[in-house]
């Protein structure tokens, strides 16, 4: 996919979130981080993308682990300016390990600090572009979105990829807005006049309206039955989780699933399976869908 002018796409697996280069001869911006285990490989490749030029900024389409991990990282290795959203502002101010989806879902990210926010309505240069900022609540309630009207660009973080959107943990936890926000949030990007999606995962695609009508399509399944997203939820962060350790052993999985909190949560809410049939169940899943695999009693992540 050719890209306007000034605009580098580094592509990441699903561990860390695609980091996106946006230069201009006034200054760099780059946009999200990826996940703090990749650090030193996410310096790394910017370090190659900037060819000895300056990072002057580094902006967060969301903080979650895998888009914000590596910003303390970034920050020190080329003191530049960071801006988040401004709802992530008081959650990444107390570090609030629940709410930026950290401990209770046994992932990680270095503490980072932050010079400004932003949000919807707000326009920001980056690279050679205006950007709006569009609120995208769903799968992260503070998270945005950055659209170009002159290039027709979208930089859609997780709010929607080319099969998909991110797992919208809300829904599950409290919030019962979430589905309708994440819909309110496609919608809107529906509205626009989009040539290009970026997304935080996977490569950037065209095709815009089949990606909405498979996003669409997906959200209505949730709305219709809260457990498949219960499942989803469950999948995706034990897959997550594996891709960080890639081995764990067999046995342990059941422990696994009763130990973090997020996994027993929406088990005891929604699945109501014991530890050992969730795991049971869980393997075989993601077995089936070629993600892990098996040998010798070890659990294996395949991908990545
Ligand atoms: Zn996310």
């Amino acid at each position: 996919m050719k890209l306007p002018r000034g605009i580098q796409v580094i592509e990441r697996g699903w561990l860390s979130a695609n980091n996106i280069v946006l230069r201009a001869p006034s200054g760099t911006t780059v946009v999200d981080s990826g996940y703090g285990a990749h650090a030193a490989q996410t310096v790394a490749l910017l370090e190659r993308a900037l060819k000895g030029k300056p990072l002057a900024h580094l902006v967060n389409t969301h903080c979650h682990s895998d888009h914000m991990g590596g910003n303390a990282a970034i920050r020190r290795k080329f003191r530049c300016t960071t801006s988040i959203p401004a709802g992530e502002a008081p959650l990444i101010d107390r570090w609030d390990e629940r709410e930026l989806i950290l401990a209770t879902a046994d992932q990680r990210a270095e503490r980072f600090a932050y010079d400004g926010t932003f949000g919807h309505g707000d326009r920001l240069g980056m690279g050679e572009y205006e950007w709006q900022v569009l609120a995208a609540p769903g799968h992260d309630t503070h998270a945005v979105v950055f659209y170009s009207p002159e290039t027709r660009v979208l930089i859609s973080g997780d709010a929607l990829w080319e099969n998909g959107f991110g797992a919208v943990f809300d829904q599950l936890f409290g919030r019962d807005s979430a589905l309708a926000e994440t819909r309110a949030t496609l919608e809107r990007i529906a509205g626009l006049d989009c040539e290009i999606v970026i997304p935080g995962h996977g490569r950037p695609f065209g095709e815009v309206d089949a990606a909405l009508e498979r996003a669409f399509a997906r959200l209505k399944g949730y709305e219709e039955d809260i457990t498949r997203l219960a499942r989803h939820v469950v999948k995706v962060l034990f897959t997550f989780a594996m891709l960080e350790k890639r081995s764990m052993p067999l046995a342990e999985v059941p422990a696994y699933v009763e130990r973090v909190t997020i996994l027993a949560e929406v088990n005891r809410a929604y699945l109501k399976k014991t530890p050992a049939a969730l795991a049971e169940w869980l393997v075989a899943d993601l077995e089936r869908a070629g993600v892990l695999g098996r040998r010798q009693g070890l659990l294996l992540a395949s991908g990545e």
